[in-house]
């Protein structure tokens, strides 16, 4: 894997981390590492493309401003 170049959470702080699963096909999944951060699982972006799930957190990142 190369270097990822995600943004740190834009609630807490914590550096994110990357999660994948098979669901008919590989799943991606950006998510917090904090285990109490109050950003809500079903919020962090999930897809089959790695940079576009990065992407996706990237702008939340810059947009979700607390
Ligand atoms: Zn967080």
């Amino acid at each position: 894997m190369s270097e990822l170049k995600i943004k740190p959470c834009p609630v807490c702080g914590w550096k994110p981390i990357i999660e994948h699963w098979s669901s008919g096909g590989i799943m991606y999944m950006v998510k917090c590492n904090n285990p109490d951060c109050p950003v809500p699982v079903n919020s962090y972006p999930t897809g089959r493309n790695l940079n576009d799930v990065e992407d996706e957190w990237n702008k939340r990142s810059d947009n979700d401003k607390l």
